[in-house]
């Protein structure tokens, strides 16, 4: 039987409170304020999972800005792993040609989405191309991308929250967390293991 999914209870470490992503988006938007001086910015986030971080940035930045949303999806990998095959589920609405624009993501892990949307979003002529993350897991970097913004890095372990899932569930939790291994392997399977 398919166990229902207990959010919280689901979350073995609590990694990020929502009280330090919080002081940490509003210093994001004070530099990325700053670094702009009044020039306007268009913020181009990914779906889904930068929706909570792009809702936060956006008003702790003091600019002239647009928004812009964009859906990707990696197909091929597992469900807690990237491919680097990218699909456009949603394009950009509006041109970006000879803008300054700030891509918003949620999490940098192989790098290789992001590294397929740079390549993309630099066919569109902006005048400048900068990319803002809120969580940056180095360790399983195949890609190297020049990240302007981070929020915090943490180490190689799947998290979940404030837009971040697990087969679509756990988004809106206000915190970031480590997954139990139990609800990846089934409770049969992390007896075994012994976890
Ligand atoms: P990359 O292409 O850099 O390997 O992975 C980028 C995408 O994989 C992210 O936008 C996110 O959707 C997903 N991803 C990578 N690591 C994690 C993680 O720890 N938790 C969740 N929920 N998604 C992740």
């Amino acid at each position: 039987m398919t166990r229902a999914p207990d959010l919280h209870a689901d979350v073995g470490e609590i990694l990020l409170t929502e009280e330090q992503i919080a002081t940490r988006v509003a210093e994001l938007g004070r530099r990325i304020s700053e670094d702009y001086a009044g020039r306007p910015v268009t913020l181009v986030s990914v779906l889904k999972g930068s929706l909570p971080f792009m809702a936060d940035l956006m008003r702790a930045i003091d600019l002239p800005l647009r928004i812009d949303l964009m859906e990707v999806s990696s197909y091929g990998g597992g469900a807690t792993e990237s491919s680097g095959l990218v699909r456009i589920l949603k394009d950009l609405s509006a041109t970006i040609e000879r803008e300054d624009v700030l891509i918003v993501e949620d999490i940098i892990d192989t790098g290789l989405t992001l590294n397929y949307l740079v390549r993309y979003l630099r066919g569109k002529n902006p005048a400048t191309l900068r990319i803002c993350t809120l969580l940056d897991k180095p360790a399983r970097r195949l890609v190297e991308i020049p990240v302007d913004y981070i929020g915090f890095t943490i180490p190689d372990q799947f998290v979940v929250g404030y837009g971040l899932d697990y087969g679509e569930l756990y988004r809106n939790l206000r915190f970031v967390g480590v997954l139990r291994p139990e609800v990846y392997a089934g409770p049969a399977e992390a007896e075994v293991a012994g976890v």
